[in-house]
């Protein structure tokens, strides 16, 4: 049977920290579904759902296994609907794990097929985030270096 992973998270943006998790999860995966979730009404995105969806895609042009998805509803249902049978998660720090912990918990009960598995963060990436790149972006800030792909190509 294929062995099917998700990556859930906003990936707003997507950063190294992510492709570093992704990768180290197609060692252990047939496939990764790159989930991103997306509510139109609720969520206010700073990058746009289709910009990001293009970059991550050309990311992984070469790599069949990866498959992204936009989804808007419970993480366990689209699991499910996915065939996957892990729920791949980046663990930063503490902060994270206390975060990580409860969501897991949780996922187990709604999609007891479903097993959280948490990736230790490479250390290069640690201080990586979304939401501090997105920061340093909106004053002005150069943010390349964080990201698998140049936010000025087209
Ligand atoms: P969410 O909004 O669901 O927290 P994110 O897009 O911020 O989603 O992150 C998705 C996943 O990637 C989370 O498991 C998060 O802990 C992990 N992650 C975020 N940044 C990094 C990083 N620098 N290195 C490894 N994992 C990371």
């Amino acid at each position: 049977m294929k062995r099917i992973a998700i990556f859930p998270g906003s990936f707003d943006p997507f950063t190294k920290g992510h492709e570093d998790i992704v990768n180290r999860s197609l060692a252990m995966f047939d496939e990764v579904i790159i989930a991103i979730g997306f509510n139109s009404q609720k969520n206010k995105r700073y990058f746009d759902i289709d910009f990001m969806v293009d970059k991550i895609e050309k990311v992984f042009l070469k790599n069949s296994k990866v498959k992204i998805v936009v989804y808007n509803e419970l993480t366990a249902n689209f699991a499910k609907k996915y065939n996957a049978t892990a729920l791949v998660r980046g663990l930063r720090n503490t902060t994270d794990f206390e975060y990580e912990n409860s969501i897991s918990q949780i996922n187990a009960h709604l999609n007891p097929e479903l097993e959280s598995v948490f990736l230790i963060t490479n250390p290069s990436y640690a201080s990586v985030s979304s939401s501090i790149i997105r920061e340093v972006h909106r004053y002005g800030g150069d943010v390349l270096d964080f990201l698998p792909y140049d936010l000025n190509d087209q």
